[in-house]
């Protein structure tokens, strides 16, 4: 149910614009061997060293937030009451520290093997375009899949910045994202690079990811209480930052990441198998110490 009604705001917003051409299909996984460290030794995080150590034992789906903002609106919610409305409109630095820890949790799942064995299950092969784009790299047709190694690059290189906005979304369970830049038929690569905050060719050029001002986010009752629910739900509006949209519910491949994803983190054995890696991974906690000072108030 709650794929559903992402899956509904998504297409509210978004235009499409990119594009693609010939599907690079030699993009080897020569590197994979080396890429996972099996080193379970923190960093330090008194370090001065401690974020780009961590950068390097985690090096996948490094990107950058540029802030929080909340809009100056009341929540939807037929039922709110003058506390509720108060709380839509300021997120506080307990829920940022809940997103910023589901933040951590999402990068850290990407950099662990459990993620790319689960990626690598040809149940997940549905990425479908959902028109046809061409690009500088290459073109995809509408309806034809996307290469996975291709989508995997992006994934491993991201280092987009977006932001985090608590809006009037107008429900409890439900989160939005902006169409990023045509990544897909666009990234060399020889060359990776999956950088950007603006989206050129929708009205809403910068990248956003929006969750609903009607509830607490770190209210542990609710949906986004749960840190593996709240990453599962933001890496789904990743994904549509870094470009890739809602298509048809057997091959939509926002839904179908945040399926892989969840699928993999929601494990009692991986959960604890990395329990303390977890605890200690704590970098978009410590690169956005500064977030985490005073409640975000309206930016108007
Ligand atoms: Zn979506």
């Amino acid at each position: 149910m709650k794929k559903t009604i992402i899956g509904v705001f998504i297409l509210n917003i978004f235009i499409l614009s990119c594009s693609s051409q010939i599907s690079s299909k030699n993009f080897g996984d020569d590197t994979e061997n080396n890429t996972f460290n099996n080193n379970t030794t923190m960093p330090d995080i008194s370090s001065p060293d401690y974020l780009d150590a961590l950068d390097e034992k985690y090096p996948y789906l490094a990107i950058n937030l540029s802030a929080f903002k909340v809009t100056d609106k009341d929540s939807p919610l037929s039922s709110a009451t003058a506390e509720d409305n108060i709380n839509s409109r300021v997120i506080t630095v307990g829920e940022k520290e809940h997103i910023l820890k589901a933040i951590d949790i999402m990068r850290f799942a990407l950099n662990t093997p459990e993620f790319k064995e689960e990626y690598d299950n040809d149940t997940y092969y549905q990425f479908r375009s959902s028109r046809d784009y061409n690009g500088t790299e290459r073109s995809i047709k509408q309806f034809e899949l996307f290469d996975k190694n291709i989508v995997w690059a992006i994934l491993t290189n991201a280092k987009i910045t977006t932001y985090i906005l608590k809006e009037n979304i107008g429900s409890t369970a439900n989160a939005i994202g902006t169409h990023g830049p045509s990544f897909y038929t666009s990234i060399n690569l020889e060359n990776p690079v999956v950088e950007g905050d603006k989206n050129d060719n929708w009205i809403v050029q910068d990248l956003l990811i929006g969750l609903p001002n009607t509830v607490l986010w770190n209210d542990s009752s609710k949906l986004y209480g749960d840190e593996y629910e709240l990453a599962s739900i933001i890496f789904h509006e990743l994904i549509h930052n870094l470009g890739f949209n809602h298509h048809t519910r057997d091959f939509d491949t926002a839904d179908t990441m945040e399926d892989l994803f969840y699928t993999v983190v929601s494990k009692k054995s991986w959960q604890n198998k990395y329990k303390d890696e977890i605890e200690n991974f704590k970098y978009y906690r410590t690169k956005y110490e500064d977030f985490l000072l005073e409640d975000t108030k309206p930016i108007n």
